[in-house]
C-alpha cells in the first residue's frame, strides 16, 4: 500500500493570494461601476524587449532547419548563454565566478524550492521574516521544519530572524546556530538591502559557523545604491560559503518565457564533496534547464541593445516606485523600500492590521495591494505595494490613496 509524503498535509494553505482574489472579486460584483488598480502584484506586465523578441525569432527559424535544429540542451545550459553570465555579470564586476561554477535552469523558483535537496534532512534552517514564501515552503515539504503552529504561524524548526523598521529591516545573527541561511536581498517583499559591509558580516558569520548562504539576488537588477552587493560574491570568503540564484523574470520580463541560474562555487565544500558536484550530478538526473530558444533569449539579454532596452524598462517601474513613495509620504504613512527594488513596503496607519488595511484601500480607494502577514509573522502591521504596474494607473492609483 502506497504513503504518501506527509509532510504535505502540515503545510498550510496558501491563503494569501485565493484570499485578496475572493475579496476583489466580491467588491467588484457588489460595485461593478468602480475601476480597481491592482498594485498587488507581483509579475511584470511591459512586453519583451525588442532585442529579445528578435533573438527568439532567429532560435526558431534555426529549430526548422535540419543543419541548425537543436535537440537537448547541455545538463549545465547553453555555454554561450554561461560564458555571458560569468564575463558580464560575475568578472566585469570582479567576481571569480566561471562558466562551470554556473548552471542554467527554468527560474529562481524552481531553483530556490530545488536547492535544498542537495543538504541532509537534519539540516537547520534560518529565513528573513517576512520573506518570499519559496525557502519555507520548499523545506517543509521536505520534512525539514518540524511542526506547525497555526496561531503563530509559525515552523517550531525554523530559525526566523525578525527584520522590522526597529531594525532597520537588517537581520540579526541569530541566537540558535542555523545550517541553512537564506538571504533575499534586495528583499522581497520589504524592498530593502543591506550595504556591501553588512553582508560581508553575514559571509564571515557563515565560514565561521560551518553554514551555507542561498543568496535569492533576484531584483539584482534594481539596485541604484553604490554601497550595494549586486552579488554576495563581490564579498571576500563568499565562494566557501554561498550560492547564488538569479532570475531573468524581473529584471528582462521573463516571467512567461522562463530563465534563471545558480552559481555554485567549485571552493564551495562539505569536508571533501564539492557541492558543485552535487548539483551538477541532480541537473543531469532531474532536467531542470532552459529551452535552446528561451537560452537564446537570455543571451540577448546581455547584448549591448539588450542592455540598453532592460535599463529603459527598469527605469519605468522605478518610476513607478518613485510615485508610489512619494504619494505615500505626502499622505502621511511611513514607508521603506522602493529605491534598490520594484516593491514599496509600509506600515499600516495605528491600530490597522494588514488585512484592515487591505479592506480601507480596497473599499475607499478601489485599489488593491498585498498584506505584509502573508509574508511571515513580522509582516503583520505592514503593507505591499509593487510598481509593476502601469504609470498611468499608478499616479491614479496614488491621487486616491491621496485623498482618503
Ligand atoms: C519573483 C521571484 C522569484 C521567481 O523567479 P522566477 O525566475 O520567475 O522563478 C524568485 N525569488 C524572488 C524573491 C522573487 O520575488
Amino acid at each position: 500500500m502506497f504513503q504518501i509524503n506527509d509532510n504535505y498535509l502540515k503545510l498550510p494553505g496558501s491563503y494569501l493570494f485565493s484570499t485578496i482574489g475572493k475579496k476583489v472579486n466580491a467588491f467588484q460584483a457588489a460595485n461593478p461601476d468602480k475601476d480597481i488598480i491592482r498594485l498587488g502584484i507581483g509579475d511584470v506586465t511591459q512586453p519583451l524587449a525588442p532585442a529579445i523578441i528578435e533573438a527568439l525569432h532567429r532560435a526558431v527559424d534555426e529549430m526548422g532547419n535540419a543543419d541548425t535544429f537543436r535537440g537537448y540542451a547541455p545538463d549545465l545550459g547553453y555555454e554561450f548563454l554561461r560564458n555571458a553570465i560569468a564575463e558580464q555579470d560575475y568578472q566585469k564586476r570582479g567576481c571569480g565566478i566561471a562558466p562551470d561554477e554556473i548552471f542554467v535552469s527554468d527560474g529562481a523558483k524552481s531553483d530556490s524550492g530545488n536547492i535544498q535537496e542537495i543538504f541532509s534532512d537534519g539540516c537547520r534552517i534560518a529565513v528573513c521574516d517576512p520573506v518570499y514564501p519559496v525557502y519555507v515552503d520548499s523545506n517543509a515539504m521536505a520534512g525539514r521544519t518540524g511542526t506547525y503552529d497555526a496561531d503563530k504561524e509559525m515552523w517550531s524548526r525554523v530559525i526566523y530572524m525578525p527584520c522590522t523598521a526597529e531594525n532597520d529591516f537588517v537581520p540579526e545573527f541569530p541566537k540558535e546556530t542555523p545550517d541553512l541561511i537564506y538571504l533575499c536581498l534586495p528583499n522581497n517583499p520589504t524592498g530593502t538591502t543591506l550595504p556591501k559591509e553588512k553582508l560581508q558580516e553575514w559571509v564571515d558569520y557563515a565560514n565561521r559557523i560551518g553554514a551555507v548562504i542561498i543568496y535569492d539576488a533576484a531584483y539584482e537588477a534594481y539596485i541604484s545604491e553604490n554601497n550595494v552587493a549586486h552579488s554576495i560574491y563581490e564579498c571576500s570568503g563568499a565562494e566557501t560559503c554561498a550560492i547564488e540564484i538569479r532570475s531573468f523574470s524581473k529584471n528582462a520580463g521573463f516571467t512567461g518565457l522562463r530563465l534563471g541560474f545558480t552559481v555554485v562555487p567549485k571552493a564551495l565544500k562539505c569536508g571533501e564533496v564539492s557541492l558543485n558536484a552535487l548539483w551538477a550530478r541532480r541537473h543531469g538526473t532531474k532536467f531542470n534547464g532552459a529551452p535552446y530558444i528561451v537560452q537564446r533569449a537570455g543571451e540577448a539579454v546581455y547584448s549591448e541593445a539588450g542592455r540598453a532596452q532592460l535599463k529603459e524598462q527598469i527605469a519605468y517601474y522605478m518610476r513607478n516606485a518613485k510615485v508610489i513613495k512619494d504619494g505615500l509620504k505626502d499622505a502621511g504613512y511611513t514607508v521603506f523600500g522602493g529605491v534598490n527594488a520594484p516593491y514599496i513596503w509600509l506600515k499600516t496607519p495605528e491600530g490597522m492590521s494588514s488585512w484592515d488595511f487591505f479592506d480601507h484601500l480596497l473599499e475607499n480607494a478601489n485599489v488593491v495591494g498585498t498584506p505584509g502577514s502573508g509574508f511571515g509573522p513580522s509582516g503583520e502591521g505592514y503593507f505591499r505595494l509593487t510598481a509593476f504596474g502601469n504609470y498611468e494607473n499608478t499616479v491614479r492609483a496614488l491621487e486616491r490613496i491621496k485623498a482618503l
